[in-house]
């Protein structure tokens, strides 16, 4: 059995007094791959950016590898949703994956030759070195998403949370980023992922956290993945969770 690397106890949160994640409990197995599905406004963005503590829960605890302090997301790659980045801001692709290392400098610190050097390494294996000079103003979606994959991998942390990586890419990118995964994967590294494809669940993901405003289920892919479950996250509630 693998250890959990994040845990997730009671959590709610709420905007303006309106809940939107209600009690929520799951865990992340070390190693896995987990996908987070559920409707639109099920709150899946909202857990990514509680376990990164960008917002504050209205109760319950999120740990990373046991710490519940900022400190353990050193360890945590978070790649935002596209439409969360001022892309007009005027910097070039090398520099913006070259960021993935300033968790390990701080940002007083110029980075090192060894920094340039990972920092190429992922723009390599991203497929992006071409475009190293290119303002980032000027890249398409699926480039803007390997931009962000590459500056998670220049980070080189063990755990990488990503909300929406496949969303407005094409297919070739789609492909590089599962490729890249799966073989991250398998050097130990733990990947959750929002996704709102449910057709490639199975293949991309070896678990899944069905959400919506509660966890409807969570486990291995081969036992939870059932068509009563998606039902159930996806046929609209009468009654909201915490009124119930
Ligand atoms: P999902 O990622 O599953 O689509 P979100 O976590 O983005 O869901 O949103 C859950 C609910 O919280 C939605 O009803 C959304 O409108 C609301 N919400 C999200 N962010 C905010 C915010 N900053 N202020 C107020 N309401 C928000």
């Amino acid at each position: 059995m693998s250890r959990n690397v994040i845990e997730v106890q009671d959590l709610s949160v709420a905007y303006n007094d309106a809940p939107v994640i209600w009690k929520l409990n799951l865990s992340v197995k070390a190693g896995s791959r987990t996908a987070v599905v559920g409707p639109n406004g099920a709150g899946k963005s909202t857990l990514i950016k509680s376990i990164m503590q960008l917002v504050k829960p209205l109760s319950g605890t999120v740990s990373v590898e046991g710490n519940t302090h900022k400190s353990a997301l050193k360890n945590v790659a978070y790649v935002p949703q596209k439409g969360e980045v001022n892309w007009d801001y005027p910097t070039t692709v090398f520099d913006v994956v070259l960021m993935g290392r300033y968790v390990h400098k701080g940002w007083i610190k110029r980075p090192s030759k060894t920094d340039r050097q990972i920092a190429h390494e992922a723009m390599e294996i991203m497929k992006m070195v071409p475009f190293k000079d290119r303002q980032i103003s000027e890249l398409s979606g699926g480039q803007r998403q390997r931009v962000f994959l590459a500056r998670a991998i220049a980070h080189d942390a063990d755990i990488y949370i990503m909300d929406e990586p496949l969303q407005g890419i094409d297919i070739t990118t789609e492909r590089l980023i599962i490729e890249t995964m799966k073989k991250l994967q398998s050097e130990g590294k733990t990947f959750l992922v929002v996704h709102h494809n449910l057709d490639t669940v199975p293949e991309y993901f070896d678990n899944v956290i069905i959400l919506n405003k509660e966890v409807i289920a969570a486990g291995l892919i081969d036992e939870v993945w059932t068509k009563a479950h998606i039902d159930d996250a996806y046929y609209e509630k009468s009654v909201e969770p915490w009124m119930s």
